[in-house]
């Protein structure tokens, strides 16, 4: 048989497999299936739109965040971003005026991305958690899993193909680990959605262990899947081939500039790797 045709039986069995996983049973017959039928449950072939997911989120009231924030601070930018930009959660700046990144940090975020010659309007920026924590305290588990699944929802509907998590928040949710960010900083990671702790309801610290398998630095899991061991590319989760490149938090950078040069080159390796598989015209 081709092995195109093997690859996607073996994806479509994933996927299958990872639908009963989640208890659903049968597949939707119909293309059109509203949407709010996915954005109300946890189907997931039809990837939302920023709008729906938004929309979805509302006033939220979700966790306790609500009674201390000003502004839900949702995210901004290109739509159809190849590269996403996430962050920790609102600081002062961003809570008054319910955008995110404007505040020092975010204006050091502003000249890192035109470092690699990319404005803030051409990526998406947005944060782990969506309303500031009072001051500026770290967000808690709990806070993460509640926004957890709307994050997981923006990256569905904008299908980056690169995301930079930036500091020790972003980089540890996104990629199930408590590995430190000193570590895992300057590395490609596969992006791999599911089992997280955050739908899931489970520690992520007691987690990370069983789940820090799934993290594959780039260069080994290009080559299993060349010599076509591994998982199967799951194109059909809708979330296949992101990649999670974790560097350090701009907040950080104002407070320990000697780090500078490290997020320097962990930006020049996205931008290579954008260059080399997105094409420079197309960001
Ligand atoms: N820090 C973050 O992590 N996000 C923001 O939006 C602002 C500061």
């Amino acid at each position: 048989m081709d092995r195109l045709v093997q690859e996607i039986i073996a994806d479509l069995k994933t996927y299958l497999e990872y639908l009963r996983g989640m208890g659903i049973v049968g597949l939707p017959t119909s293309e059109d299936r509203p949407r709010e039928v996915f954005l109300n449950s946890s189907l997931p072939p039809i990837p939302p739109t920023l709008e729906e997911v938004r929309k979805e989120l509302g006033d939220c009231l979700r966790c306790k965040l609500h009674r201390t924030r000003r502004t839900l601070v949702f995210g901004e930018g290109n739509k159809k971003a190849k590269l996403m930009i996430i962050g920790e959660g609102p600081g002062y700046e961003e809570d008054v005026q319910g955008k995110p990144f404007i505040g020092k940090a975010g204006q050091l975020l502003t000249k890192i991305l035109q470092s690699i010659h990319l404005s803030r309007e051409e990526v998406y920026i947005t944060n782990i958690i969506k309303c500031r924590p009072p001051q500026n305290r770290n967000p808690e588990l709990e806070e993460i899993q509640t926004c957890y699944p709307f994050l997981l929802k923006q990256i569905h509907a904008i299908q980056p193909q690169i995301i930079c998590a930036l500091g020790t928040f972003a980089a540890q949710t996104l990629l199930k680990t408590d590995a430190k960010i000193t570590t895992l900083r300057g590395r490609f990671y596969e992006f791999t959605p599911l089992e997280s702790p955050a739908i899931h309801g489970g520690d992520i610290n007691k987690s990370s262990r069983r789940v820090e398998s799934t993290i594959i630095p780039l260069a080994e899991s290009s080559l299993r899947h060349r010599k076509g061991e591994g998982k199967a590319s799951s194109f059909l989760t809708g979330f296949a081939g992101i990649k999670v490149v974790p560097t350090y938090h701009p907040a950080y950078l104002l407070r320990n500039p000697e780090r500078k040069r490290e997020v320097w080159e962990d930006m020049k390796q996205i931008s290579k790797w954008m260059v080399s598989h997105v094409g420079i015209d197309s960001y």
